[in-house]
C-alpha cells in the first residue's frame, strides 16, 4: 500500500530541524532510517502529515569511547556498531546491534530511532537499560540527559517533548569483573524477537555486588525487578541463583499470548533466556571473550 500524502522536509541541521519540529508542534513527525515508519507509514498506522527527514544530518553518526563511556550519535546505524570495535570491547553491543533483522535493516535503522520507537519487543530498549544507558535529547529550550529508565514510558511511547530529539546515547563501559549479555528468541533473523532477556553482573571476588536483569517483549515496556537483582548480590552466582533470579523476575513479567507465542511458551522462554544470558555475562565478567547468537524458535 502506498502511504497517504505528506509533506516533506530534510533540513540541513539539527537547529533547521528542531526548528521545523517547534514550527509544526505535534503535527510532524521524525524521519530517521525509516525501518519502523516506513512501514508503519506504508500500512497507514497512525497519521503521518508532515515529515521532517534527519536521516542525512551530518556530526549524528558516531560511535567513540570517551572516558568510561561509548558516545553514540542518534543517526548511528546498527550495522555500524555491530563493526566496531567498541562492541568487542562491550560484547553486549555487539549482541544487540549484530543480532537486529537483516543487513538491509541494519545497514538502514539508527540506535536513535530504535529507541524512540520505544517498541517492548526491539532490541536496543532492553539492550541498553541493561546497560544503563543514557539517551542525550535535544529541543530548541536546550540538551537534557535522560537514563533509558525513564525515557521510555510506556509501549511505543516516550517522555520526549514533540520538538525533541534525541542526539546521541551514552553507554557506561563495564569496569573489570562486570559483563553483560543480551539474548533474544526469534522465529527468524529478519523477525523482531518474540522475547528477549539482558544481564548485567559486576563481580568483586567471586561475589556478585551488583545485578541488572531486563526483560524485552515481557509487557508493555521492558520488565525489571528488584527482587530478582538482590537474590542474585551477595551470592557466587551460578546456575541455582540465575534459576531463582529468573523465577522472580519472570514472576513480574505479562507477556502477551500473539502471533508469535503463547503466555506459557514465552514465559518458559524467558526464564531460559535469563539464565542463558546470565551464564554469558558472567563469563564475560570473568574476563572470557564469549560470543553467541540469538535462540530460533
Ligand atoms: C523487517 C524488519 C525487522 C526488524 N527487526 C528488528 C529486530 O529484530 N530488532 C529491533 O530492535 N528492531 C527491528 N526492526 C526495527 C529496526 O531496528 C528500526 O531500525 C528501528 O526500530 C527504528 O530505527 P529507524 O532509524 O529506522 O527509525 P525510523 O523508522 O525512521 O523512526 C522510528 C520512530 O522513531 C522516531 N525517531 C527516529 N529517530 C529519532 C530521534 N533521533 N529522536 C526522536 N525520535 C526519533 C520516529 O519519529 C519514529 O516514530 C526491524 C525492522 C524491520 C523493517
Amino acid at each position: 500500500m502506498y502511504p497517504a500524502p505528506f509533506a516533506y522536509h530534510r533540513p540541513a541541521s539539527l537547529d533547521e530541524a528542531l526548528s521545523l519540529l517547534a514550527a509544526h508542534a505535534g503535527a510532524a513527525t521524525v524521519l530517521a532510517g525509516g525501518q519502523s515508519l516506513i512501514p508503519m507509514m506504508k500500512l497507514r498506522v497512525g497519521e503521518f502529515h508532515r515529515i521532517v527527514d534527519i536521516g542525512r544530518l551530518h556530526g549524528l553518526s558516531y560511535i567513540e569511547r570517551r572516558g568510561d563511556t561509548v558516545h553514540i550519535g542518534a543517526l548511528t546505524r546498527h550495522a555500524q556498531i555491530a563493526a566496531s570495535p567498541l562492541a568487542r570491547e562491550f560484547a553486549l553491543l555487539g549482541d544487540v546491534a549484530g543480532g537486529i533483522a537483516d543487513r538491509q535493516v541494519r545497514t538502514m535503522g539508527t540506535i536513535g530511532g530504535g529507541l524512540a520507537m520505544a517498541d517492548a519487543n526491539a532490541c536496543w530498549p532492553c539492550g541498553l537499560r541493561t546497560a544503563g544507558a543514557r539517551a542525550v535529547c535535544t529541543s530548541p529550550r536546550g540538551v537534557r540527559t535522560i537514563g533509558v529508565d525513564e525515557l521510555i514510558v510506556d509501549s511505543y511511547t516516550t517522555c520526549l517533548a514533540s520538538d525533541e530529539l534525541i542526539t546521541e546515547v551514552q553507554v557506561p563501559l563495564p569496569g573489570a569483573g562486570t559483563g553483560a549479555a543480551y539474548i533474544a528468541c526469534k522465529r527468524s533473523a529478519p523477525a523482531y524477537p518474540t522475547v528477549a532477556a539482558g544481564v548485567l553482573i559486576a563481580l568483586e571476588g567471586g561475589v556478585c555486588l551488583r545485578a541488572r536483569i531486563v526483560l524485552g517483549g515481557a509487557g508493555s515496556t521492558t520488565v525489571v525487578s528488584a527482587e530478582a537483582e538482590a537474590a542474585l548480590r551477595g551470592s557466587a552466582v551460578g546456575p541455582e541463583q540465575l534459576a531463582k533470579a529468573a523465577e522472580l523476575v519472570v514472576g513480574a513479567a505479562s507477556p502477551p499470548a500473539d502471533a508469535r507465542g503463547s503466555e506459557s511458551f514465552k514465559r518458559a522462554m524467558l526464564r531460559s533466556l535469563v539464565v542463558e544470558a546470565g551464564q554469558r555475562a558472567l563469563a564475560r565478567a570473568r574476563g572470557e571473550q564469549t560470543t553467541g547468537g540469538h535462540r530460533y524458535a
